[in-house]
């Protein structure tokens, strides 16, 4: 008897309207065959990029942060603040339903690990030390997101 798979016929879509329809294992290689090396690392494997080095600290305008593996919006620019961690913070995601938080008990300390709802690929932590309306700092790597500016389709679906 084989295992039934169960992981991609299951459609899902957001409130917002995105599919969240989970990625094979297949098309997920595929999509992370074309990372580079340090993208993998903190997507794939829970890697950290180092403070200050990540290329969307920045503002970038309005828009929003998708997924660098499956393309996912994440986070919108307008929820984006300035930390002073040296990583790209965010006070609320794009759809409660597009990130998923797992408690990670790793390097000594318990946080909460943030990954892309859709892919599974790990972004950052959440901390309960944010900025108003929600008090949440979405701690995030700039290897794990993909800037879209609004209104340009490139990137989008
Ligand atoms: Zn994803």
């Amino acid at each position: 008897m084989t295992p039934t798979r169960t992981d991609a016929d299951t459609p899902r879509t957001s409130a917002s309207g995105h599919d969240l329809t989970p990625l094979t294992g297949d098309a997920r290689e595929r999509l992370a065959a074309a990372l580079t090396p340090e993208e993998r690392r903190v997507l794939l494997h829970q890697g950290t990029e180092r403070p200050f080095c990540g290329g969307l600290l920045a503002d970038k305008g309005p828009g929003a942060y998708h997924c660098r593996l499956c393309g996912l919006p994440l986070f919108r620019a307008a929820a984006k603040f300035e930390s002073g961690t040296g990583w790209p913070s965010f006070y609320q995601p794009f759809d409660p339903e597009h990130v998923a938080v797992h408690r990670d008990a790793s390097h000594g300390m318990v946080r909460d690990e943030v990954v892309c709802g859709r892919c599974g690929g790990h972004l950052g932590h959440v901390f309960e030390d944010g900025p108003r309306p929600t008090g949440l700092r979405y701690c995030m790597n700039s290897a794990s997101l993909k800037f879209v500016a609004e209104g340009d389709a490139r990137g989008q679906g």
